[in-house]
């Protein structure tokens, strides 16, 4: 690939997410689900846009748009500016997209990202805003015509801008991911990306490498994964080194991305900002927002994932691949912490969850908040395994009936007499018994096949159904074998 000597890649990125509020951008209208909800039942004449109605800003979702502005460190403005972006389209009932122009939410903030190989990299924010989500339009296969479906209509929409501050298409992706990630740890959005609540615009440029000057760039409009993001950018990069290699120009354009032919192609020339007429909205107050509503939202704030990161593997004493897989997702992180709480030890707790119950929910389809087994139920668990009342092997089969049934772990033990056999004299008359039914066994053993030690533990398993506890046999079997190489 001859971009990667010969020309630095440049991307910013645009991203749009839907606010998950109750109620619309600017009417009572319900958010409803934009796949399963009847089209056009959430509606009403405002999200319509009928002439003469009036809208009202939506508290929550400027709320929400707070919450996202701090966790990437903007400066939120006190003084907020509604503007009507003009233009027409037919999923666009007003003829005009409340949104914000020359005064944003918020200005200069950062992302901090990480990279497959280790490196941190830091994504400046340019600006967040608020706007409205437009219709949606559904094009009839058969080409005789196309639906429309108003319930987005209206819909809060929060808009993301990065500087171009990325340099390879995987900074792209991990930066898109990673805002994905926030926007759920923040309860504003779903992250569901199949219902299209999060989409892309990548912004993308070369230039020689060394250079500072920004390349012309392209933007690749409605992305819809975090695997579209990456392939148009990365098929964007290739088209323009291609020109550049022959001394061509790129064309600053806006372009679409089709699915199925795996290609960018050019929509339109580039619009700019002169051709939407953007005016402050008449029908809306500036939106002032003082320093003690920002204080109160900033407080309120839960902790974001690569500071719950910093303290798993500091405080916690977990390895940075467990604290990562821990604070992913932060109902996980929550459920984690909870069993830390009531006693559990971090490590234990985290092995169990990682190793076992990840499995259960993956094999289940379970969401750990489906899960009947709660976290002092895993902590019971743990601690019966520690006061050796069962064995690990035993607690798994333990911790799989406790996740169908919700059942503590101590009657489970109980109803099914799973208890570790650790009485001495009992288990030694096992051992004994083992070694005298496998005589062949024991003089090869005996004769230095010292590798049949694993499968004596196994027999002495196998014949107390699993319960003995291993240590005591290990300690058991050490005795007698001694003692019959001493008899040979
Ligand atoms: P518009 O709103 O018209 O798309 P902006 O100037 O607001 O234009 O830029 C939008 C996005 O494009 C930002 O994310 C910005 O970082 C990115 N961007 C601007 N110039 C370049 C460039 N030369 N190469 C790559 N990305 C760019
Ligand atoms: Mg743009
Ligand atoms: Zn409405």
């Amino acid at each position: 690939m001859a971009i990667t000597s010969k020309y630095e890649p440049v991307i910013g990125l645009e991203v749009h997410a839907e606010m998950m509020t109750n109620s619309k951008m600017f009417c009572s209208c319900r958010v409803v689900d934009s796949v399963t909800a009847p089209p056009n039942t959430a509606v009403c004449p405002v999200c319509l846009g009928m002439p003469g109605m009036l809208p009202v800003i939506n508290k929550r979702a400027v709320e929400f748009a707070m919450r996202v502005a701090l966790a990437l460190n903007c400066t939120i403005q006190p003084d907020n500016v509604f503007a009507r972006k003009n233009y027409f389209y037919p999923d666009l009932p007003k003829g005009y997209q409340i949104s914000q122009y020359e005064l944003p939410l918020a200005t200069n903030g950062w992302l901090d990202i990480a990279l497959e190989s280790g490196e941190r990299r830091r994504i400046r924010i340019r600006r967040v805003h608020l706007e409205e989500d437009t219709g949606k339009l559904t094009h009839l296969e058969d080409g005789s015509g196309s639906l429309v479906d108003f319930n987005r209509s209206g819909v809060p929409l929060l808009e993301i801008v990065s500087e171009p501050d990325m340099r390879s298409v995987e900074e792209a992706r991990v930066y898109a991911m990673k805002l994905r990630q926030i926007l759920r740890y923040l309860g504003v959005n779903s992250g569901d990306m199949e219902k299209g609540v999060i989409r892309f615009e990548a912004n993308v440029s070369l230039r020689p490498a060394g250079s500072q000057a920004l390349g012309t760039r392209t933007e690749v409009k409605n992305l819809n994964s975090f695997r579209a993001l990456a392939e148009a950018a990365a098929y964007e990069l290739e088209r323009q080194a291609a020109i550049l290699d022959a001394s061509g120009q790129v064309v600053q354009d806006t372009m679409g991305w089709s699915e199925s032919r795996r290609e960018t192609f050019s929509q339109r020339g580039k619009e700019e900002a002169h051709d939407y007429r953007y005016f402050p909205e008449p029908d809306l107050p500036p939106l002032q927002i003082a320093p003690a509503w920002i204080e109160a939202i900033r407080a309120a704030l839960p902790e974001l994932p690569d500071a719950r990161v910093a303290r798993y593997t500091s405080a916690l004493g977990l390895t940075p691949y467990e604290a990562r897989v821990l604070a992913e997702e932060r109902p996980v992180a929550e459920w984690f912490e909870a069993a830390v709480t009531v006693g559990g030890a971090p490590k234990a707790v985290a092995n169990w969850l990682i190793n076992a119950l990840f499995s259960l929910m993956n094999e289940h389809r379970l969401s750990i908040d489906q899960v009947k087994l709660t976290p002092a139920g895993l902590v019971e668990l743990i601690g019966l395994v520690d006061k050796g009342a069962i064995n690990t092997n035993t607690a798994k089969e333990v911790l799989a009936e406790m996740f169908a049934s919700g059942r503590p772990a101590g009657e489970i033990v109980q109803a099914r007499g799973l208890a570790q056999i650790s009485d001495e004299a009992a288990l030694a008359a096992v051992v004994a018994g083992v070694l005298a039914q496998n005589s062949q066994q024991v003089a090869n053993y005996l004769a230095g096949k010292e590798t049949l030690r694993g499968w004596f533990v196994g027999q002495v398993m196998k014949a107390t159904g699993g319960k003995a506890n291993p240590a005591l046999v290990n300690q058991l079997l050490h005795e007698q074998l001694t003692r019959l190489e001493g008899e040979q």
